[in-house]
C-alpha cells in the first residue's frame, strides 16, 4: 500500500493551485475508476484532490442557445435533465448505455472524459505496458487484442477510449472548459483526446496544472434523427465493441447534414469528416450508408483477435444511419427510443 494524503478544496483556484504543486497529486471526483487504478497500484498519487464540492453541478442554458453542462453534474443528472432529455437525447441515450445505474450516480462529468483505457494488459501490472510504464512495450499488439484499436493506433499502443458519453459529444461537437494556472480556455472536443503516437501514456490535451470546469453543448441538438448504437458482449454493464453515435439533419427523404463519431474503435472517439460529408445532400439510402462505411473504415487495421471489429463498424454505422433517418421525430424521451425501437 502507497500512502497518499487526502485534501478537500473549497473553490476552483484552490484546486487548480494545489494540482499545479504536486505533479504526483490527482483530482478525485466520482473515485469509479481511480480508486479501481489505485487498487490495481496502476495509479499511485501522492495525493487526492477531492473536488466533489466544487460549485460545477450545474446544467445551464448558455447566452449563444446551447447548455453549460458543469464538471461534477453526474452521468446520471445529465441523462435525465429535462433539457438534455428534450434536446440533445443522444447524449442521454450515450450516457444511460454505458455502465450501471449505481456507477452512474457517481461518475462525473468530468471524470468521465478522463477515465482511462479498459486494456487488460493496463490493468495487469505484472505486463509490459507503454501506457502504464512508457518504453517498456505494448503487450496488446502481439497478444489478446479483442478490444483494442483498429483506427489511428500506433506501433507503440493500440488501446481505446471506453468512454460512451464521449462518443455523442464528438458527434456533437462540445467544448471542453478548463481552467488552469494561465487562466481559462476552452478545448473543441475533437482536440481533446489524442491519438497515442509515440507518447500513449498521455490521453488528452488537458495540462497537468488544470481542471475540466464544463462541457459546452452548441444549439444544434439533432433531437429529431439521431441514434446511439452500442454493440458489446452482454447487453448491459459492458462496454462498447464498436459503437456509433449517427446524428442527421433532414430534409424530407434527403440529408441536409450528418455527423458520425464511433467508439471502441480507436484512443479516441473517431470522427472523419470527410466521410460524413459525403452524405451531406444525399438520399438516406443504404447504398449511400455503405460508401461512408467504406470510407470511414479504409484505413482500419486489425491486429488478430480485433479483425472481426472492421466488419462490425462497418454495419453499425450502415444500420446507425438507418436508425437515425428512419425516426423523423418519432424518439420518446421518457423510454430512450422510438416506439419501433426494441427496448
Ligand atoms: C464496472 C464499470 C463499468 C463501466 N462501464 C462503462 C461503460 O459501459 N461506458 C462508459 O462510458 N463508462 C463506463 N464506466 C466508466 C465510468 O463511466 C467512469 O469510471 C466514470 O465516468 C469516471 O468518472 P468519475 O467521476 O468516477 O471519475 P474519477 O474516478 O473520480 O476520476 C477519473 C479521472 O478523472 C480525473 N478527473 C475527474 N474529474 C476531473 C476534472 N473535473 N478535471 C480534471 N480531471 C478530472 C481524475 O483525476 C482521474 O484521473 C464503467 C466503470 C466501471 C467501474
Ligand atoms: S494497448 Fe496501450 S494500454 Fe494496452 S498494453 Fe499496449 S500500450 Fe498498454
Amino acid at each position: 500500500m502507497k500512502n497518499f494524503s487526502y485534501t478537500r478544496a473549497g473553490d476552483v483556484a484552490t484546486a487548480v493551485s494545489e494540482i499545479a504543486g504536486d505533479s504526483a497529486a490527482k483530482f478525485i471526483a466520482g473515485g469509479t475508476n481511480l480508486i479501481d487504478l489505485m487498487k490495481e497500484n496502476v495509479a499511485r498519487p501522492s495525493r487526492l484532490i477531492d473536488i466533489t464540492r466544487l460549485p460545477l453541478d450545474k446544467i445551464e442554458e448558455t447566452e449563444d442557445g446551447g447548455v453549460r453542462i458543469g464538471a461534477l453534474v453526474t452521468n446520471t443528472d445529465v441523462a435525465y435533465d429535462e433539457l438534455i432529455e428534450k434536446r440533445y437525447p443522444l447524449l442521454s441515450k450515450s450516457i444511460l448505455a454505458g455502465a450501471s445505474a449505481q456507477l452512474r450516480n457517481m461518475a462525473t462529468t468530468g471524470g468521465n472524459l478522463m477515465q482511462r483505457t479498459r486494456c487488460y494488459y493496463f490493468y495487469d501490472t505484472a505486463t509490459p505496458c507503454n501506457k502504464r510504464e512508457p518504453g517498456t512495450a505494448c503487450s496488446a499488439i502481439n497478444g489478446f487484442n479483442r478490444i483494442h484499436a483498429i483506427l489511428g493506433a500506433s506501433e507503440h499502443c493500440i488501446a481505446t477510449h471506453p468512454s460512451d458519453m464521449c462518443v455523442a459529444l464528438a458527434a456533437l461537437e462540445a467544448t471542453v472548459r478548463v481552467t488552469g494556472k494561465d487562466g481559462d480556455r476552452a478545448i473543441p472536443f475533437a482536440e481533446f483526446h489524442r491519438l497515442p503516437g509515440d507518447a500513449p501514456q498521455t490521453d488528452t490535451n488537458l495540462r497537468a496544472d488544470e481542471i475540466i470546469t464544463a462541457v459546452d453543448l452548441p444549439a444544434k441538438g439533432f433531437a429529431d434523427n439521431h441514434t446511439y448504437l452500442k454493440v458489446r458482449d452482454r447487453a448491459s454493464y459492458a462496454f462498447a465493441l464498436v459503437s456509433v453515435a449517427a446524428a442527421l439533419e433532414m430534409d424530407g427523404s434527403a440529408i441536409k447534414e450528418a455527423r458520425l463519431a464511433l467508439g471502441g474503435v480507436a484512443h479516441k472517439p473517431w470522427r472523419d469528416m470527410e466521410a460524413e460529408a459525403m452524405l451531406n445532400g444525399k438520399e438516406a439510402t443504404k447504398e449511400n450508408f455503405q460508401k461512408v462505411a467504406e470510407a470511414i473504415l479504409s484505413d482500419a487495421k486489425g491486429f488478430g483477435y480485433n479483425d472481426f471489429k472492421i466488419e462490425l463498424a462497418k454495419r453499425a454505422v450502415v444500420r446507425a444511419l438507418r436508425q437515425a433517418s428512419e425516426m423523423g421525430g418519432k424518439y420518446d424521451d421518457k423510454l430512450h427510443r422510438t416506439a419501433d425501437q426494441p427496448r
